[in-house]
């Protein structure tokens, strides 16, 4: 990866480990040059689409970055992942779209990554472009995840990579939707695990 990128997405705001970046970057970097664009459900302020920004960018395609920036359940006030900051107080909701704007401009990849905000499953609904890497860390509740799960991996392509972040198989570690949806990739038989790396999993698809 980019050193200069790597440094950006090291310093940005938000959840995901530097060796779980890299890994996510280096998967996502395996892509067709000049094929199918990548898609993230979950941006936040911009982090991990730095990883997989500049990964599209090495493979001269676009990411879309989809977010509604409201924050998932566990980033609401009272809740353990909650940044008071990130409240857009004549709003009174959290808005982290000024800070994923920011962060992508100051990476220098605004012609790479490509905002999408509104609610994961009501544009789910309307899809219709075949993905060559998909990236699911939206909302981690049992509903969103296994939605985001059902509506979004039928547009991953043959051969093409599905990341999930926060699987957790043991319990003690963290929720289980995550860990779910990754079981029931596995389990179609339509997906073979690529890589894990902490929490993350690369899966690729490899029967429709
Ligand atoms: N990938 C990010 C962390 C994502 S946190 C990083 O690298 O730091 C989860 C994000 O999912 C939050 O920003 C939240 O707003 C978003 N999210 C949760 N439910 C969503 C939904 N239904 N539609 C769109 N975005 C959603
Ligand atoms: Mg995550």
């Amino acid at each position: 990866m980019n050193p200069n990128l790597r440094r950006a997405a090291e310093a940005a705001r938000g959840f995901m480990p530097p060796d779980e970046g890299l890994a996510l970057h280096d998967a996502a970097a395996t892509v067709p040059v000049g094929g199918s664009p990548m898609l993230e459900i979950g941006s936040y302020c911009g982090k991990s689409g730095i990883y997989l920004g500049a990964a599209a960018q090495e493979r001269a395609t676009v990411l879309f970055a989809l977010d509604h920036h409201r924050g998932s359940e566990e980033n609401q006030p009272g809740w353990e992942w909650h940044e008071p900051d990130l409240v857009d107080p004549s709003v009174g909701r959290i808005d982290t779209l000024p800070h994923f704007r920011r962060t992508i401009h100051d990476a220098g990849l605004e012609s790479t990554v490509i905002a999408v905000v509104g609610d994961s499953p009501t544009l789910g609904r309307h899809w219709q472009i075949p993905l060559s890497f998909l990236f699911i860390d939206g909302g981690h509740g049992s509903e969103p995840a296994h939605r985001d799960f059902e509506l979004w991996t039928p547009w991953v392509e043959r051969g093409g990579l599905l990341a999930i972040h926060d699987v957790f198989p043991d319990p003690a570690d963290g929720g289980r939707p995550p860990f779910e949806i990754y079981c029931r990739a596995i389990e179609s038989g339509d997906f073979v695990e690529v890589s894990a790396t902490g929490s993350l999993r690369v899966l690729r698809r490899v029967h429709d």
